[in-house]
């Protein structure tokens, strides 16, 4: 979503702009079509190997917060959001291996994982128990019950949930429903837009 102009300031990618990348400090180029979000593109690869292509979720998340807490640099990798006390949110769209997930959580320790669960919020389906929610998640992210640190569902209008436990390769388990305020106010130190 951003790169380093020319004195070093972070910078959203629009026509004719020229900037470099904050990680790898190569040039990157502006992509602004019709249909996909503006952003910026390395000329050749991108250098960090845990990049995924970004949609509307992911930039509609780092749009909450300011530039700075955006794609910080941390080694050889640039998180999506550094929130509160330097906890790092992973937002994750597409599908992530189990080794990618150890690893990641090894690398930035103090984090936590938000999936999308945006397209599917009729397939995650809560139920109200004594003092938690029970849940039941119909074609889960069969890799998500390998997370061991804190896991949110994004989804959309209905706020987040936050899982305490998953069962049956995240088919089933229980948890606690988070409004984007709290989350917001917890993590991010930014009240909701
Ligand atoms: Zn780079």
């Amino acid at each position: 979503m951003y790169a380093l102009a020319s004195e070093g300031a972070k910078i959203a990618a629009a026509p004719e702009r020229r900037a470099v990348c904050p990680g790898c400090r190569l040039e990157v180029v502006p992509k602004c079509g019709e249909i996909v979000v503006w952003h910026w593109a390395h000329v050749a690869l991108d250098c960090d190997p845990w990049h995924e292509p970004e949609c509307r979720w992911h930039l509609a998340w780092k749009s909450i917060v300011p530039p700075e807490q955006c794609e910080v640099v941390m080694g050889p990798h640039r998180t999506d959001i550094v929130g509160r006390n330097g906890i790092v949110i992973e937002l994750q769209h597409s599908a992530i291996g189990p080794y990618e997930i150890r690893e990641r959580e090894t690398f930035y320790r103090n984090m936590v994982w938000v999936f999308d669960g945006t397209e599917y919020s009729d397939r995650f389906v809560t139920y109200p128990k004594q003092d938690y929610f029970a849940f039941r998640w119909k074609h889960p992210r069969k890799t998500v019950a390998f997370a061991s640190k804190p896991v949110f569902v994004d989804l959309g209008t209905e706020g987040l949930f936050r899982v305490g436990k998953f069962y049956a390769e995240g088919r089933r388990g229980w948890g606690k429903p988070w409004s984007r305020a709290r989350f917001f106010e917890t993590y991010l130190a930014v009240a909701q837009p």
